[in-house]
């Protein structure tokens, strides 16, 4: 089959390519590289299976092009990253509503079955975990810039849905939680890779508020194999699927566990939110997916322990070295816990 992936050369991107090229499938990546990077996907240069377009997923010429030459679609370009998106809320706003819409528009024209990629911010603030797809959402007030990204991921799913019920378009949308693993950068706030990078140069491991707050990290190979069996299952269709993993770590927690497995000299300190963020930022306290629906389906568990996957992150950034620096904001009051 011809996939079509948007975003293919970011960090989940440029996994999925690379999955679906050594299963025999062809892959044509459109991304316009504003987080995405050349070198996420120099490995699959060679493959003459493979196509970097490095294009807008809004230019509609291209698209309606590329769309009508795949088989596929899987979705994936998008504003991601908290601290870009409480940044750039218009470029968040923009990408993922307009980006989105042209993609479902073109892939309707050619009537091709589309894969979308949502989010956990879509539950927002509710306190119920596990979050299963059905439960409602809890979004903030619209002036936390943080909460338009997951009201633009919101409408992409009422949109991608509306064109399955009305028009049959074949579409799957699947909600990520917090998705780890080599090739992910933290320059826009994950922080997984923040910890690692801030470990291994010595400088502090900021844990933004009391760090009790807590996080389940899937292993981006383990999401890999959940996005592919639903692109091949047609019971995946017109429907929501979580994909993520289980087990708990509050983040100090975390910062205690890369700092030891780096064999680091940083302190690590608790940075207030609205020194880290913005103003009124709100965090979630809690975020755990039900994975029931998508294990009944295709019988999908992660199996990729934490521990294996910062090995692997703290493994890489010593092959790739640390440039590509995260912008710290000036921090006024430093507490250290460690
Ligand atoms: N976080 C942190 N220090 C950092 C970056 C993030 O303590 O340098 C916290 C952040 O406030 C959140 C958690 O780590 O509570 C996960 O953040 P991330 O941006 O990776 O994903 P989120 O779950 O917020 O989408």
């Amino acid at each position: 089959m011809k996939f079509l992936i948007t975003g293919g050369a970011g960090f989940i991107g440029s996994h999925l390519s690379e999955d679906l090229l050594g299963s025999g499938h062809s892959v044509v990546a459109i991304d316009d590289l504003s987080t995405g990077r050349m070198q996420n996907v120099h490995a699959l240069s060679h493959n003459n299976k493979f196509q970097l377009v490095v294009e807008s997923i809004t230019n509609a010429t291209v698209m309606d092009r590329l769309v009508s030459e795949c088989d596929i679609i899987v979705h994936l370009a998008a504003a991601v990253g908290v601290e870009l998106i409480v940044r750039s809320p218009v470029h968040t706003i923009e990408t993922n509503v307009m980006g989105t819409e042209n993609v479902l528009r073109t892939a309707r024209r050619y009537r091709k079955k589309i894969l979308i990629a949502s989010t956990s911010e879509i539950y927002g603030k509710l306190g119920n975990v596990p979050f299963n797809e059905d439960d409602d959402s809890l979004i903030g007030a619209t002036t936390h810039h943080r909460w338009a990204y997951a009201t633009s991921k919101m409408l992409d799913e009422f949109l991608a849905l509306a064109y399955h019920k009305e028009m049959g378009l074949p579409v799957v949308i699947f909600r990520l939680f917090n998705t780890i693993g080599p090739r992910q950068r933290g320059r826009y706030g994950m922080v997984v890779p923040r910890f690692v990078r801030q470990a291994l140069s010595g400088s502090d491991i900021t844990v933004y508020g009391d760090g009790n707050q807590s996080r389940c990290f899937c292993d981006v190979r383990d999401v890999i194999p959940a996005i592919t069996a639903l692109a091949e299952s047609s019971k995946a269709e017109g429907r929501v699927f979580n994909i993520g993993a289980k087990d708990e770590i509050t983040i100090i927690d975390l910062a205690r566990k890369v700092k030891n497995m780096c064999d680091s000299q940083s302190s690590i300190i608790l940075v207030p939110y609205e020194q880290a963020t913005e103003q009124g930022f709100e965090d979630m306290r809690r975020r755990i997916p039900d994975t029931s629906r998508i294990n009944e389906l295709i019988g999908w568990n992660p199996s990729i322990t934490l521990d294996d996957t910062i090995a692997d992150i703290i493994q890489q950034f010593k092959e790739d070295g640390l440039s590509d620096p995260i912008t710290e904001r000036p921090i006024v009051e430093r507490v250290v816990v460690d």
